[in-house]
């Protein structure tokens, strides 16, 4: 019963979107294609906000963290040296009846089941059926790379593939060097890139949130080795849960600064409109972690379809640049003036001391110490490849959170006494497409009219606004409730006299007569 209510309220912000111009289905004149949507004039304010936002707070109010634009195509063996090619795979599985295709694991998971490991891969266990037509007549779980092929040039042969970049992350670890070596900035730094992504998803579904092109939001912050921290400050500093995480300290290891950016993002899911309570933090267990990665956090938000990932924060070790070293044969290391002037302080005892221990906490996290003795001997000449710690967020499935979050159906009285729907989409001001409509009482009316769009055009030059003249003002209301714009203006006979307006509140439905210049403030101050 309660799952049947949240389809209902999917299917009634599916419905709503589309109506309103927030999101379409791509090419839906040809019948759609499938996992691919499109934003409409609301949509992309939307979401424009949603990306501007992030932007702002992740690098234009920091000085630690440079912005990187850089192409969708790449060099194909940034895919080789990331791993893509070989394993961004999922197992997929076909029913023999239906045809129908899944994605094994979430197959399992929707039958209560989990997808068996296998030493070349992966089984589907006992009693696991099509959930379309209840056949267990299922193929073996096979892998399935979700990179989207192109060629480049006009030869389609093996040496013109390229790949549609399945993340925003790669570009940066390959534009490490250049962007260090022209910004000025120096370890720990980070680098910042918003655009597309795409992965052949299995199965797309539940709406924008799994689509085959979307965009993601991806911070790349590198850090000192641990071991680089504490030949510099002496020591490591512990996370206690008294950690002052507001400022960033120079004796921060991996531990601390993963958790600092695990707050950032918080913050900012918070900033941006989701309440506190909505989001959950799941901590990925040791045995659902990649291989390289130390922790791995996910904000989760409960859509109508289910609690889901809205982003990960992960700590991937020096795993991507060491990765980039070895296939492009160009260093990622860099120099550490500190860290060099560090070690030339130290006696041949303490740097004796230094590496045994090193060596040996190496040995006992199952490494080479060959390797750990060489790592030893760069940190001693001042050099090491960074570590870092990667926040990666959807564009669409924030905005998609937001849309859900805000979306509001409630009863109201109406002129006659009785209870009108009222569809409302109680957005933050912050991210909201409309900030501001502004109605003329009435057209026919030279003065009042002209008064009116002075006032719109006094408005958009700082915000998007939305100009509606047409309909009761009532109706006027519902339609930008709808489209969750927080303010309405309405210009009457009063403004010609004393230069007031009503402003009505999309939430508390209240008006009150404003002057043009306290309205400004105050949507200035909802704003921001
Ligand atoms: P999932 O497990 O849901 O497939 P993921 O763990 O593979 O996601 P990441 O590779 O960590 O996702 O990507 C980072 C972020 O990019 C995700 O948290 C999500 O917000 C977004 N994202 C990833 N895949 C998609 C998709 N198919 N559609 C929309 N957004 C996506």
């Amino acid at each position: 019963m309660a799952e049947n209510k949240e389809n209902l309220k999917m299917e009634a912000i599916v419905s709503l979107c589309k109506r309103r111009g927030f999101i379409f289905q791509s090419s839906e004149i040809y019948g759609g294609i499938n996992g691919f949507w499109d934003y409409g004039p609301l949509g992309c304010e939307l979401k424009k906000n949603v990306k501007d936002s992030w932007w702002k707070r992740t690098v234009r109010l920091r000085e630690d963290v440079e912005g990187l634009d850089a192409t969708i195509i790449m060099h194909p063996d940034i895919w080789r040296a990331s791993g893509h090619a070989a394993g961004f795979a999922d197992p997929m599985v076909d029913c023999k009846d239906c045809r129908k295709r899944f994605r094994a694991d979430q197959l399992c998971e929707e039958q209560g089941l989990q997808l068996v490991k296998t030493a070349t891969g992966f089984a589907l266990p006992e009693g696991c059926k099509c959930t379309a037509c209840g056949s267990t007549n299922l193929t073996e779980p096979r892998a399935f790379n979700l990179m989207f092929k192109t060629f480049v040039g006009p030869v389609e042969d093996e040496n013109s593939v390229a790949y549609l970049r399945p993340d925003t992350a790669q570009a940066i670890f390959a534009e490490f060097g250049n962007v260090l070596s022209t910004s000025r900035q120096a370890v720990p730094f980070g680098i910042a890139q918003v655009g597309k992504s795409f992965r052949n998803e299995i199965n797309p579904r539940n709406f924008t949130f799994r689509s085959r092109e979307f965009e993601q939001m991806e911070l790349e912050y590198f850090i000192k080795p641990d071991e680089a921290v504490e030949l510099i400050c002496g020591h490591v500093a512990k996370l206690t849960p008294e950690t002052d995480l507001s400022e960033p300290q120079a004796d921060w290891g991996w531990e601390i600064w993963h958790r600092y950016w695990v707050e950032q993002r918080r913050q900012w899911l918070i900033d941006v409109g989701l309440p506190p309570e909505t989001i959950v933090e799941y901590w990925q267990k040791p045995d659902e972690l990649a291989h390289y990665a130390r922790a791995c956090v996910d904000f989760e938000y409960t859509f109508p379809f289910g609690t889901q990932e809205l982003e990960g924060i992960a700590a991937r070790s020096d795993f991507d640049l060491t990765q980039h070293q070895v296939h492009s044969g160009k260093s990622m290391e860099v120099f550490d003036e500190q860290l060099k002037n560090a070690v030339a302080a130290l006696d041949d005892a303490a740097r004796a001391a230094f590496r045994e221990k090193t060596v040996a906490e190496w040995v006992s996290r199952g490494k080479d110490p060959e390797k750990a003795a060489a790592f030893v001997d760069r940190l001693f000449e001042g050099k090491y490849i960074p570590h870092v710690i990667e926040p990666s967020a959807g564009a669409d499935r924030m905005t998609l959170a937001l849309i859900c979050d805000a979306y509001a159906e409630e009863e109201v009285p109406n002129d006659k006494g009785k209870k009108d729907v009222r569809t409302v989409l109680r957005f933050s001001p912050k991210v909201a497409p409309v900030k501001v409509a502004v109605f003329p009482l009435v057209k026919n009316k030279p003065e009042l009219y002209a008064k009116a769009r002075e006032i719109f055009k006094t408005l958009r030059a700082e915000w998007n606004c939305f100009w509606d003249e047409s309909g009761a003002i009532g109706r006027r209301y519902r339609r930008q409730d709808e489209a969750g714009t927080p303010f309405c203006v309405t210009v009457d006979f009063d403004t010609l006299e004393n230069g007031t307006v009503t402003v009505r509140d999309r939430d508390t439905m209240r008006q009150e007569r404003v002057t043009v210049e306290d309205l400004v403030r105050k949507i200035r101050a909802a704003v921001g």
